[in-house]
């Protein structure tokens, strides 16, 4: 039986935060992020007041920009045009999802790529790849985070990432194997996903599916680190995992909530303050001493 330790996301959010405080303070300047936000879908709104609330806390200022569902492609692609230009915005995210009618990837694909700080733009996606200074995709950078907290190294450790999307799963693979790691990556067509999961001595999940990973399908010792996020009928937050399985038989395991989710919108802010400095995010600053 292995003693589980929770990875407390919520607690080591808070304290990174207290870190990008004392950041911001010797800038000597007040960093800003405009948000575009198309749409008035529930979940959109409750994120963007979020990640409003976390960057007052550290002194950054966000403008919202508020859309119509209907809003046209063109006159957005103008004020993200005017956003580019303004020496007063640092950081321009695009909340997503968006209307069907709009093309997302044409719209990220219009933003300065040095004020993408959601790293979603093809010239970061492939900047990050070569292993070149990038914008870096926050939810992966947040998991990165946690697991540095737990695994001073993860040189040769085999980690399974399991899910395969542009947000997380594929760069996440690759900030592992920036570490050293041996990675698997599993998806919806993988075949005897357990077979996989059971040599990870990481496994990340993020797929979105409430009880995917059970506790016989990882290797004793395993550090979990679970992005899913998944509402239940009886309005319970869940992750990917079955979180009481995983007890005595993973070594780490974060929470769902307070895991990985605070550490995503953290990681939103340190790429906007890396924009407001000037140069782009590296993991390799991630420790911020
Ligand atoms: P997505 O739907 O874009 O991708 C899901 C991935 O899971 C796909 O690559 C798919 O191939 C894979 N998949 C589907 N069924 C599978 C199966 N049975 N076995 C193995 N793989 C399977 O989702 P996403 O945007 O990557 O998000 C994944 C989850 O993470 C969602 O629950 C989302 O809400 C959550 N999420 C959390 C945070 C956070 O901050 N905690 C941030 C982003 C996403």
């Amino acid at each position: 039986m292995v003693e589980t330790k929770i990875i407390d996301g919520k607690q080591i959010a808070k304290e990174f935060r207290e870190k990008l405080a004392k950041r911001v303070q010797k800038l000597g300047s007040t960093p800003k992020l405009a948000v575009l936000v198309v749409g008035e879908h529930p979940a959109s709104q409750i994120y963007v007041q979020n990640k409003k609330k976390a960057a007052d806390s550290v002194g950054i200022n966000v403008d919202i920009y508020q859309m119509s569902a209907t809003e046209n492609e063109e006159n957005i692609l103008k004020l993200i045009a005017e956003l580019n230009e303004s020496k007063e915005v640092d950081g321009i995210l695009l909340q997503l999802p968006v209307p069907a009618h709009l093309n997302a990837e044409t719209l990220i694909g219009a933003i300065k790529p040095e004020k993408d700080v959601d790293g979603l733009h093809p010239q970061n996606v492939g900047n990050m790849v070569s292993g070149l200074p990038a914008m870096i995709s926050c939810t992966p950078l947040g998991c990165l985070y946690l697991l540095k907290q737990v695994l001073p190294s993860m040189t040769g450790m085999h980690a399974v990432v399991v899910g395969r999307s542009a947000l997380v799963g594929k760069p996440l693979a690759q900030l592992l194997l920036q570490e050293d790691c041996t990675v698997t990556q599993a998806h919806s067509k993988t075949r005897n996903l357990a077979d996989l999961t059971k040599q990870a001595d990481i496994l990340v999940c993020a797929v979105g599916k409430p009880g995917l990973i059970t506790g016989d399908m990882i290797k004793p010792g395993a550090v979990v680190i679970d992005v899913g996020i998944n509402r239940l009928d009886n309005g319970k937050i869940v992750g990917d995992t079955l979180f009481l399985e995983m007890l005595g038989k993973a070594s780490y395991i974060t929470p769902v909530p307070g895991g990985v989710g605070p550490m995503t919108i953290a990681m939103l802010l340190w790429n906007v303050i890396k924009a407001a400095e000037g140069h782009y995010s590296d993991c390799k600053d991630l420790i911020l001493k």
